[in-house]
């Protein structure tokens, strides 16, 4: 599988005098599921949000699946993103929430039908079709922006903390669902988070960042086992 799927190269951002992405080189697999863990304000959020072309690169070059993404604009971008509050449409039923994407694309409604049917069975929200989003919890409402992320089969998915507003029950198995969910598709996939269990126990790869640079790259178990600077070491081991 091409080993590059992804490509970030030199990747830098600032916002006034603040450097928030300092060089930032990082590739991935097709298929791969990888962790970008990280205090609050390392600069995880950021870094989705230039892949997905919704904050401009001061510096680099991204590429997906051999394409030149640098200057693309987001909706031409084939990725896909959820966040952490789930920002769905109030005034659209699940379904109508799910279809949007394909029919500002011009996908005729038999289409839709068809591909929204088999995403409500992927996560588990066929008696949920005609509800509002006001009308479900927050873990169903984050099941509906997934497959609403999916729905356009987008060639990456980011997640950006998309279990953090939940109950600690709920996101336990959200997160098993999205990960089988994630291996069933082989969706490329980064999940951001600043939780040192949700990345030990979710990942392929975990990406450790700290001010805006990744400062270790490896499994979980070397992560875990063989942290690289005393940064790494605390912050796996502030996990409790
Ligand atoms: P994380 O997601 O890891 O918590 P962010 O990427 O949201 O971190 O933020 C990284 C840094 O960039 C923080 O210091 C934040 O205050 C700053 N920042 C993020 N977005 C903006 C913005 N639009 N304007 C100014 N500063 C920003
Ligand atoms: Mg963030």
């Amino acid at each position: 599988m091409n080993p590059s799927y992804l490509e970030l190269l030199g990747i830098r951002k600032t916002f006034g005098d603040a450097l928030v992405l300092d060089d930032v080189d990082f590739t991935m697999r097709e298929g791969e599921l990888v962790t970008l863990l990280g205090p609050s304000g390392c600069g995880k959020s950021t870094l989705l949000r230039c892949i997905a072309g919704l904050s401009d690169l001061d510096g680099g070059r991204i590429r997906l699946g051999g394409r030149e993404l640098t200057n693309v604009p987001p909706k031409a971008r084939e990725v896909g993103m959820v966040f952490q509050s789930y920002a769905l449409f109030p005034n659209l039923t699940v379904e109508g929430n799910i279809e949007y994407g394909l029919k500002m694309r011009g996908v005729g409604s038999a289409e839709r039908k068809k591909r929204s049917e088999e995403l409500l069975a992927l996560v588990d929200l066929e008696e949920k079709r005609n509800a509002y989003p006001r009308h479900l919890s927050g873990g169903q409402q984050q099941r509906v922006a997934l497959a609403r992320s999916l729905a356009v089969q987008p060639k990456l998915l980011l997640l950006d903390e998309p279990l953090s507003a939940l109950d600690a029950k709920i996101r336990k198995n959200l997160r098993a669902e999205i990960r089988e969910i994630q291996k069933r598709l082989k969706m490329t996939t980064i999940f951001v988070t600043h939780d040192q269990e949700e990345a030990l126990t979710l990942s392929d790869r975990i990406c450790v960042m700290n001010k805006g640079r990744i400062v270790q790259d490896g499994t979980p178990e070397t992560i875990y086992s063989e942290p690289r600077t005393e940064f790494v070491a605390r912050f796996i081991g502030s996990y409790n």
